[in-house]
């Protein structure tokens, strides 16, 4: 007799869940995979595809806007709020298949549907059932966080999980929060038709990255007319009025609509963690160890609730431990690697991050070089109009081995690949600048900063050998 129904149990399906039950089935284990709510979590329902989908829409708006930058006159688009609503569902739907019962089932996963609780080390109860397994995998995600700004409960906000419902255009946006929800969705809104207005508490927008994107971003922002207000910390709400502190003095903002982007919540509410032992972090994060184990050592945790990088991509990756060290631990396991972590905002123009900016060199006191090269050099971006980037590289003095990437324009999403190769591998500088790319293409970008190291690192040594050299030729 098995002492255990499965060899794990994953709640959740959402990008961690649905990548942790993926493997366990594929090397044969018995995994039950338990989802309260639509399969395929924030990522699917309410993340990134929706709001991918949108911004694409919200795109073309862009084009039809800079329409003088294309050679025409102008691009007048009529459209219905309605329907471009109507084709962000229809995108869900169409990548829904990917995530769904069917398809894990087909794939040898129990899939249940109903809220999962922890009963023990070793047991979930979901719908009055007791399920036992050796390991625990906890993929429950987060939630938008909702401060308690006085006022806010009394007015009908809108989050991440409720925008995608809405039937009209809002005609005046309160965008809270300058984190990258807030700015894909500001952009978005605001070429759509909404006047729209972010608050921001920090000084800039995107806290996390350096001043030449931060003023990149802000004056496309500006030019766009959404109106940023960094600096400015919301204290109350009264009706559709907010309150904001800004340099001791008192603003006020009419809206019509406010929608919250402060932050993500680990979702941990009503899973017994807490009773099991098992720790959380101040910011509701569950606490583990490199190898993604809970205080609890049959429990695994991987996704936005265990942080502290809440992307689809970082899920996947976590899920990954967490699923071969839940089922082969402990003949075999392996710790996390976070060394290389990248991400993209993807406001137009997209803001692609790998590994360190230059802020954050500086802050932590590594040694450094900064290299730059801008797309007004790069012919494609002047063929197509979207010569308004950058690339930043950081290096250690002297080496051309990649400590980060920044790269702010168009496509960055997709050049940034070439780095977060580079790095996860080892591949130097010099390396990528010995690599054929396509011309005309966005992709030589990364090629031509790879040139600009080379460039500031010749040595003048050698160049005076080479012209002696060559005088020697001519004489
Ligand atoms: C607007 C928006 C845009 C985003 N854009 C991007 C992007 O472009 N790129 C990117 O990388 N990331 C993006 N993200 C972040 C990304 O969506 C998340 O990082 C990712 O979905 C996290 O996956 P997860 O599996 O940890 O959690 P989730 O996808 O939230 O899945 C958790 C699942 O667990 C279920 N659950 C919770 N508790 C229980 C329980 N007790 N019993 C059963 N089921 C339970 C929930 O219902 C949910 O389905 C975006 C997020 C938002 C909100």
């Amino acid at each position: 007799m098995a002492k255990y129904d499965y060899n794990t149990i994953v709640i959740g399906a959402g990008s961690g869940g649905l990548v942790s039950a993926y493997i366990a089935a594929a090397v044969k284990a018995k995994v039950a995979l338990i989802e309260q709510g639509p399969m395929g979590g924030d990522c699917l329902n309410t993340g990134c595809v929706p709001s991918k989908a949108l911004l694409r829409s919200a795109k073309i708006l862009g084009y039809a806007k800079r329409a003088e930058a294309f050679g025409f006159q102008s691009i007048d688009v009529t459209f219905n709020f309605e329907e471009v609503m109507k084709r962000v569902h229809n995108v869900i739907k169409a990548v829904a298949p990917h995530d769904s019962r069917e398809r894990y089932t087909q794939l040898g996963v129990d899939c249940l549907t109903g809220k999962a609780n922890i009963t023990s080390p070793h047991s979930v109860s979901v719908n009055g059932k007791t399920l036992t397994a050796r390991a625990i995998i906890v993929a429950t995600g987060a939630n938008p966080l909702i401060p308690p700004i006085p006022g806010l409960d009394a007015i009908d906000y809108l989050t991440s999980d409720t925008i995608w419902t809405v039937k009209s255009l809002p005609k005046r946006l309160l965008v809270l929060g300058g984190g990258p929800i807030g700015c894909e969705m500001a952009q978005a809104f605001t070429r759509l038709g909404s006047t729209v207005t972010v608050v921001e508490m920090a000084e800039q927008l995107l806290v996390r990255e350096d001043k030449e994107v931060i003023e990149q971003i802000t004056s496309t922002f500006v030019q766009e007319g959404i109106r940023v207000l960094t600096g400015h910390k919301a204290t109350s709400f009264k009706g559709k009025t907010l309150a904001c502190e800004h340099q001791g003095n008192t603003v006020s903002i009419d809206f019509d609509q406010v929608l919250v982007c402060l932050g993500r919540k680990p979702m941990t509410d009503g899973l017994g963690l807490e009773a099991l032992g098992v720790k959380q972090h101040d910011n509701g994060c569950v606490t583990a160890n490199p190898f993604l184990q809970t205080t609890v050592s049959s429990i695994y945790v991987c996704g936005d609730v265990a942080g502290p990088y809440q992307f689809t991509h970082m899920a996947a990756h976590q899920a990954w431990y967490s699923t071969v060290n839940a089922l082969f631990s402990p003949f075999k396991r392996f710790k996390v690697n976070n060394s290389v972590v990248p991400w993209v905002t993807f406001t137009d123009p997209e803001v692609a991050r790998v590994g360190l900016n230059e802020k954050e060199a500086v802050l932590q006191g590594i040694p450094h070089e900064v290299t730059t090269y801008s797309f007004s050099e790069l012919d494609r971006a002047i063929a197509d109009s979207e010569t308004h980037g950058f690339i930043k590289l950081i290096t250690p003095p002297g080496k051309d081995k990649l400590l980060g990437a920044t790269i702010v324009g168009a496509k960055a999403g997709e050049l940034i690949a070439e780095y977060i190769l580079a790095m996860t591998h080892g591949i130097g500088l010099n390396k990528i600048l010995n690599t054929l790319h396509v011309y005309p293409t966005f992709s030589e970008a990364d090629r031509y900063a790879a040139g600009e190291w080379k460039k500031a690192h010749v040595s003048s040594r050698v160049l005076n050998v080479l012209a002696a050299f060559h005088r020697w030729r001519r004489s």
